[in-house]
């Protein structure tokens, strides 16, 4: 397979039996459907990301490019929780294309709010009209 941005040779990088494909120039990973959900739940993952976020975000702008499994033409789309990565998405196979860096950057949100929840207090919500039965005063 060869990377849809910069048209390299892509290899195969496998991590914890999820097997991805990195473009041995830019980096750029391509990730079939189902193995990028896959590989963000796994803790540590984010090493499979090693290129430079410099040359990702350069490779960012590249943004017509087919997809390199099908040959579809890839639509961008961006993640809901964090708005400033951008990817492509194949509609036909389901695969993702992210540059470099950006896989890290995505786990490292999750991680955050991961510890986030941790820290966040439990929200006491406080008895409303309570007692309820015995409010009403009784003249002597
Ligand atoms: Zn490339
Ligand atoms: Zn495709």
């Amino acid at each position: 397979m060869k990377c849809p941005k910069c048209e390299s040779p892509m290899e195969e990088v496998a991590f914890d039996q999820v097997k991805i494909d990195r473009c041995t120039s830019c980096k750029g990973i391509w990730f079939d459907e189902f193995e990028l959900t896959d590989l963000k739940e796994i803790e540590g993952s984010e090493t499979v990301d090693t290129g430079d976020s410099k040359t990702g975000s350069e490779q960012n702008k590249i943004d017509r490019i087919n997809c390199p499994k099908c040959n579809t033409q890839m639509i961008r789309m961006v993640d809901a929780r964090q708005s400033h990565i951008w990817f492509e998405h194949c509609v036909t196979c389901s695969g993702h294309f992210f540059d470099a860096g950006e896989f890290r950057d995505l786990k490292e949100d999750s991680l955050l709010d991961f510890i986030k929840s941790w820290f966040t207090p439990e929200r006491i919500t406080p008895p409303t009209a309570w007692p309820s039965s015995s409010d009403s005063k009784e003249s002597n």
